[in-house]
């Protein structure tokens, strides 16, 4: 038996701590909802915030993660370039890299991606339809053909991102908007997903087809025990 994967769900945690709705909605925290997702799936669950020190992510915590899921809205600026740069390398590293919905304009997002990531966006609770455009995918496993949310955030094209390796959801809104939400990327030895969903207002990281989405994003994501790149001046292994 394989040791279980560790997963460290990172949170900002700010919106619970001023928002009563927020609070209510999420008592313990947007990370430890998404957590308890995680931990029903048998993984190695931990939880980082902001406001730890170094955010809750050492170097000694990110060389022992082998995926990182990341929330943050109100306080992308207040995230130290350190620890963006370390979570980067790590990335490229092979770490895993899940990142949820307002976390689009993150600074570890937007530094893998190289665009601005920018979007339209309303919040008028409207629903949100996410059809599975890959039902091939690991991260489609156990989905139907779309899934409903019944209040969600909109956000629509355009979504400044590079085009993804793989698109896995396609969002559609009532008021007209289309939005590619479910988003793979490789970037070095690493994987990275974006995922839409989440307005700290709703109760989306409760509902069942997110949080399986949730664990299988985590199982693709999970590193490879592949082979570590050589680079540089190097030897022929043939005679010139
Ligand atoms: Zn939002």
């Amino acid at each position: 038996m394989t040791a279980p994967l560790r997963v460290i769900v990172w949170n900002e945690h700010r919106h619970e701590k001023i928002n009563p709705l927020v609070a209510s909605i999420y008592p313990g925290g947007i990370h430890e909802t998404i957590a308890g997702a995680l931990r029903e799936a048998d993984f190695q669950v931990g939880t980082a915030t902001l406001d730890e020190p170094e955010h809750g992510l050492s170097q000694e915590v990110l060389s022992s993660t082998a995926v990182l899921i990341w929330w943050g809205h109100m306080a992308h600026h207040e995230v130290s370039d350190e620890v963006v740069e370390r979570v980067y390398r790590r990335v490229l590293d092979g770490m895993g890299l899940i990142v949820l919905h307002s976390a689009h304009f993150s600074k570890i997002f937007r530094r893998l991606m190289g665009t601005s990531c920018d979007l339209k966006w309303r919040e008028a609770g409207e629903k949100e339809r996410l059809w599975v455009v890959e039902p091939g995918h690991p991260i489609a496993a156990g989905l139907g053909e779309y899934i409903e949310l019944q209040g969600e955030e909109m956000y629509g094209e355009r979504f400044d991102i590079p085009t993804p390796d793989t698109l896995v959801f396609l969002s559609w809104f009532p008021g007209g908007e289309v939005f590619r939400s479910g988003c793979c990327y490789q970037r070095g030895r690493g994987k990275v997903f974006y995922f839409r969903p989440g307005h700290e207002t709703y109760p989306t990281y409760h509902q069942l087809q997110i949080r399986q989405v949730l664990v299988n994003a985590v199982r693709w994501a999970a590193p490879v025990d592949g082979p570590s790149p050589v680079f540089g001046n190097t030897q022929p292994l043939e005679p010139l």
